[in-house]
């Protein structure tokens, strides 16, 4: 028999469901094994579980889904020389330190980086590595091996840089492979790791990172891949005005003609950022069914400029949140990313051109579509049992009860009370449930120490 689960007499329960989208208090949750079994109105005779808890002070929804991050920089947050670049100075700061990673210090950076989305109400993530330091693949499994421990579903991206200085890109030359390398490592862990049934923990998706860092060979042949092994495909896109100048330059087309030229303009592909395109990119974006992850702090904070996202809601586009990496974030929450997603589409479109609804939807189905997940992202019997639970008593929302849901996008979030994944808690009474915290942000701020010493005296 499978482990159940009640989570009990919930003040206010927010299902993302069409109809009805919020409950009335008092609902409950049964959860057996990986998956949601039952909900249960106010006064309904519950059934037996081995675990009770209790949500009568909590704001109970599905967990979030991180659609865009790159876990490493956790590594190399706030560091002052790259505090106020941009996109392609801040790159070229950083790249040294990437460079100089070793796999330890991404095990670690991994862990961290989850963590902290997990006390942020993250479920799933989508991670875009894509560092391979001196060309050893044992990076990747460095980051399984450091996720795995605290619970989170991960969709990891065997991310790739085959253009160096030396031909035209950005990055250095310790960090490209050739493309021959890239594809048949891609292959070996879509084998090894991939897992694409229901309720799978980690996927795996082609990602070449950017137009600037790859050769056309690597964009055209990690979507023939992808189409291949039915994975999702990755890169960020359309990020910068440098992006669209490089483009045009190198390629006479701008970026999303570019993709297109390269058969990617896919429903399976997701493009991080999408910040400078224009309604008739928009409408290419429509008709070909890709994802857009929508990453409003890192525009912010590398002054990229605002997404058209309400522009693609109306065009009908799938729009999912990313946190993006935590050296263009300095933060992987996810409560505070909606809140920021919000407040920018703001300032573009006005005051009421994006709801709190708007914004949860995103975060969660939303994300769930976008990584092409129909398992995840609401609360509804046969879904996965991903579910975060927000202790409605907290400072935080005090006098703004009036709706639970505006109170966690409106107001300042801390972090949940509990979040499982997949029936498992990995978040109890604010703390994870998994793994030593405190033991690793001690370990973390050794190594990132270490790292910006080793570097900075090689230099
Ligand atoms: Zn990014």
């Amino acid at each position: 028999m499978p482990y159940k689960i009640l989570i009990k007499d919930i003040r206010y329960l927010l299902t993302m469901t069409d109809k009805p989208l919020d409950h009335s208090s008092g609902s409950s949750i049964l959860v057996e094994g990986k998956q949601i079994a039952g909900i249960y109105p106010a006064g309904s005779d519950l059934p037996q579980a081995e675990h009770v808890i209790d949500a009568s002070h909590h704001l109970v929804m599905p967990g979030l889904v991180n659609c865009h991050h790159h876990f490493y920089q956790t590594l190399t947050r706030n560091l002052p020389a790259a505090a106020n670049a941009k996109l392609f100075d801040w790159l070229a700061y950083l790249y040294d330190f990437w460079a100089a990673m070793t796999l330890e210090e991404l095990h670690d950076a991994s862990a961290i980086a989850a963590a902290e989305l997990l006390l942020s109400g993250c479920t799933t993530a989508l991670d875009h590595f894509y560092v391979f330091p001196n060309g050893d693949n044992s990076y990747f499994d460095a980051e399984v091996e450091g996720v795995r421990p605290t619970g989170l579903r991960l969709h990891l991206t065997r991310g790739s840089m085959s253009l160096s200085r030396k031909d035209g890109g950005l990055p250095p030359d310790s960090l490209v492979q050739s493309d021959r390398e890239i594809l048949n490592h891609t292959s070996d862990v879509v084998s090894r790791y991939h897992e694409p049934e229901d309720f799978g923990m980690l996927r795996v998706i082609p990602a070449p990172c950017s137009p600037f860092s790859v050769t056309e060979t690597i964009l055209r042949e990690s979507a023939q891949l992808a189409a291949e092994k039915q994975l999702n495909l990755h890169t960020h896109l359309a990020e910068t005005e440098d992006e669209e100048r490089f483009c045009l330059e190198k390629f006479h087309v701008r970026p999303v003609e570019y993709m297109e030229r390269v058969g990617w303009l896919t429903e399976n592909t997701i493009f991080a950022h999408s910040v400078w395109v224009n309604a008739a990119e928009i409408q290419r974006y429509a008709d070909c069914g890709c994802g857009i992850a929508y990453c409003p702090t890192s525009n912010m904070r590398l002054g990229s400029g605002i997404a058209p996202i309400v522009d693609m809601l109306t065009a009908g586009i799938k729009v999912g949140l990313g946190v993006d990496g935590s050296a263009s974030n300095d933060s992987s929450h996810m409560i505070q990313e909606m809140r920021q997603a919000l407040l920018l589409q703001r300032v573009k479109y006005g005051a009421s051109a994006m709801s709190v609804r708007d914004v949860l939807r995103m975060a969660t189905v939303g994300g769930a579509r976008v990584l092409g997940r129909e398992d995840i992202g609401l609360l509804k019997p046969g879904y996965a049992a991903d579910i975060i639970g927000i202790d409605l008593d907290e400072i935080w929302y005090a006098g703004a009860q009036a709706d639970p849901p505006g109170a966690l996008v409106l107001c300042h979030t801390d972090r949940v009370d509990f979040s499982m994944v997949n029936g498992e808690v990995v978040v109890e009474h604010g703390r994870l449930a998994r793994i030593d915290l405190d033991e690793l942000i001690h370990k973390h701020n050794e190594n990132a120490a270490n790292l910006y010493n080793r570097v900075n005296n090689s230099t």
